[in-house]
């Protein structure tokens, strides 16, 4: 089923769905399999993993020197997202991304994932480089979450990269993209990000997730501003608890977001990052209470690798 068919058929009941990291390299799989055997209880209505490019890593030299290192820290989206779907029978949304990859090497990923009946992805560009804070495309592949688009809707007609196939099979994805409440960071500003957004719905996304946020008026106001743009598809909330202090200053720095006055407030009052734990989960939970009653019964909570506080959430929601 695909994603807005799993949202018309639930009939407006509150659902979270969770996204999950592929574990670092050299971890075994029992690390996401015990975090999703807690997950599980809540029935999420479809489980993502993240897509990670590959990184540069100095790695210390015998003489004190640092090497420069290319490793993709995260690999096995795919590997995962099969595993997850053959053990807890959920739909998978394995993430696709531009960066690092060739329209060739994205080709042989989604016939993979098309040969495992995995049918719906989240089609996203992948960040910009941690050190110059830049988007470097591979030079075959896209620049844009949009031309992956294009290539998984040729994909679905039967258009592949690869011209030389006789009679090839159509793939049937269906697409969600990303999309940013308070803007994307590097958009000259929100008229610009909302067109391009657009433009991604345009070429076949049929499902929005949003970027974090930590005042639903923020939420409510991006999804009116997509509905006056002619936007329609289902726009999906995404959370994700504060859970150190640090994050102050970390999340409104990478992703460009406003922490609102009355949580700086309060976590100011935290003794220690235990009480700011507490607090990102209270926090949340208000935040889809308060989402559901202004009809946004689906909420996406990013776990970024640790679940204790996602359970605590989930069972006070669900
Ligand atoms: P795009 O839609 O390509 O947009 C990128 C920027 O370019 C925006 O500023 C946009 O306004 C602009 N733009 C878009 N199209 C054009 C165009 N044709 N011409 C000019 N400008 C254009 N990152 C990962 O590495 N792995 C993941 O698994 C992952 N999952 C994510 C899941 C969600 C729900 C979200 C919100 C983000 C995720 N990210 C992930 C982060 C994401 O890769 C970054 O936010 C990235 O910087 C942008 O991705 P995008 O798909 O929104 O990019």
């Amino acid at each position: 089923m695909t994603i807005p068919e799993l949202i018309t058929r639930n009939n407006g009941h509150p659902r979270i769905s969770f996204e999950l990291l592929p574990p670092v390299k050299g971890s075994s799989i029992s690390t996401i399999f015990s975090m999703l055997d807690q997950l599980m209880a809540f029935q999420p209505p479809f489980i993502n993993i993240t897509y990670h490019r590959e990184e540069i890593s100095y790695v210390k030299q015998a003489d004190g020197s640092l090497k420069p290192s290319v490793v993709r820290k995260r690999p096995g989206t795919v590997g995962i997202a099969a595993a997850i779907q053959a053990r807890y029978k959920v739909d998978v949304v394995p993430h696709i991304i531009c960066g690092g990859f060739s329209s060739q090497d994205t080709e042989d990923a989604l016939i993979d994932l098309d040969f495992l009946g995995i049918r719906n992805l989240l089609v996203v560009r992948g960040d910009a480089d941690k050190i110059t804070g830049r988007f470097n495309p591979n030079p075959q592949g896209h620049r844009y979450a949009s031309g992956l688009i294009d290539q998984i809707m040729n994909m679905n007609r039967g258009i592949y990269h690869d011209q030389c196939i006789e009679n090839p099979s159509r793939t049937n994805f269906s697409i969600g993209v990303a999309g940013y409440p308070e803007k994307h960071p590097e958009s000259p500003n929100a008229e610009e990000d909302l067109f391009y957004l657009k433009q991604k719905v345009d070429k076949g996304a049929e499902y929005i997730v949003s970027q974090m946020f930590y005042d639903n008026e923020v939420f409510f106001n991006f999804v009116k501003r997509c509905r006056d743009a002619g936007i329609q598809v289902p726009i999906i909330p995404g959370l994700k608890p504060l859970s150190i202090r640090e994050h102050f200053h970390l999340l409104p720095r990478t992703f460009h977001l406003t922490i609102p006055p009355a949580l700086v407030k309060e976590v100011n009052q935290c003794k220690d990052n235990k009480m700011v734990r507490e607090l990102g989960i209270e926090w949340t939970v208000q935040q889809i209470k308060e989402l559901r009653d202004a009809g946004h019964p689906f909420v996406h909570l990013y776990t970024m690798g640790k679940v204790d506080n996602i359970v605590k959430i989930s069972e006070k929601v669900l």
